[in-house]
């Protein structure tokens, strides 16, 4: 971190901020020149608090030159972190294939659901009990019933299940629950990453809809920074001008977060586009931009569908992408 001082700035001022930074652990280096004195910042400064910093008043101008996040950076942890779920794993050249219905409906639907994606290749099933809806009146999740329709689905099939936490007072109904999503609209609910941080689940965290790679990885940061190193990042489109899909898929995410940090990536391309069509092209795209795992809404009747069903697949169609998704994770050298 480079901290540019204001001309003339007295003595006595410049040592108490050196002071300052010297209490908080760092190295200063100290330059004047003829016309700029900088103080060079060497250590950790993630916990400096830049706005403070250049509220002292002989503070022209403070720049960052290393990532303000620290456990989910790679320069830390240079191997890619492998997040172990049940007897499945996510990361490191394993490839998570989250599969299931966007809303959990019926015990008949999530079961039939559950029991096709299986047999089509999935490793994880996926259902919403708390459901994250624009409109108050539009269908909110079965809840709690929801959630125990998964676990019934869990216990059939043998899948491990992800399901949304929405609320930090529905936390204890998480205990068997094998992975909890964040969903896009909390990324940034940091009571909630928080209390995530000190659990021990593996968490999978959505993108906000208009959230930058930094704001995201600082939400991760939020969940390692608590103690919970098992986090799954998901890149799941972002708000943009273009209003012809639900969001834009930032493809380019993948393989620059993948740089950045040692967290598995995965996407959806179910919520980030928001057509069915276009869930084989944006799934080719994400595994061959380096992708650790897919998230695709399929449900048994689409049409019907209480919620997303114009971005859900039928079984068949899922059924049919999986080869597809299959043939590209194996040329990628990954495992389902
Ligand atoms: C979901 O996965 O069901 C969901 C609501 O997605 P997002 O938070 O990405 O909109
Ligand atoms: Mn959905």
């Amino acid at each position: 971190m480079i901290v540019i001082l204001k001309d003339n700035a007295p003595k006595d001022s410049i040592d108490k901020l050196l002071k300052q930074f010297e209490d908080l652990g760092l190295k200063n280096h100290y330059s004047q020149g003829t016309h700029t004195t900088l103080i060079g910042l060497v250590g950790d400064t993630s916990k400096v608090d830049i706005d403070m910093v250049k509220a002292n008043e002989i503070v022209k101008d403070v720049k960052r030159v290393s990532e303000p996040y620290k456990a989910v950076n790679r320069k830390f942890h240079p191997k890619d972190t492998i997040v172990e779920v049940s007897d499945r794993k996510i990361g490191g050249g394993y490839f998570g294939m989250i599969a299931g219905p966007c809303s959990i409906e019926s015990e008949e639907q999530i079961i039939e659901v559950a029991q096709a994606v299986k047999k089509s290749g999935a490793n994880f099933l996926r259902g919403g009990a708390f459901k994250p809806r624009t409109s108050p009146y539009a269908f909110q999740g079965l809840r709690d019933d929801g959630l125990k329709l998964l676990l019934k689905a869990k216990e059939v099939t043998g899948m491990p299940i992800v399901t949304e936490i929405m609320s930090l007072s529905h936390l204890d109904l998480f205990s068997d629950v094998d992975v909890i999503q964040v969903g896009a609209r909390n990324m940034q609910n940091f009571e909630l990453l928080k209390e995530l941080g000190h659990c021990n689940k593996p968490i999978l965290l959505k993108r906000g809809l208009a959230n930058t790679i930094e704001e995201f990885l600082m939400s991760a940061e939020y969940i390692m920074a608590g103690g919970n190193t098992n986090v799954i990042l998901c890149e799941r489109g972002i708000r943009t001008f273009e209003t012809a899909m639900r969001n834009t898929l930032d493809l380019a995410s993948i393989p620059f977060l993948k740089k950045e940090t040692h967290l598995p990536i995965i996407v959806d391309p179910s919520h980030a586009t928001g057509l069915t069509d276009l869930v084989e092209p944006m799934s080719k795209a994400s595994i061959a931009c380096g992708a650790d795992g897919i998230m695709i809404e399929v449900h048994n009747n689409p049409k019907k569908a209480l919620c997303d069903g114009a971005q859900s697949l039928t079984p068949e169609q899922f059924d049919n992408v999986m080869k597809t998704i299959k043939a590209y994770v194996e040329f990628e050298g990954k495992q389902i």
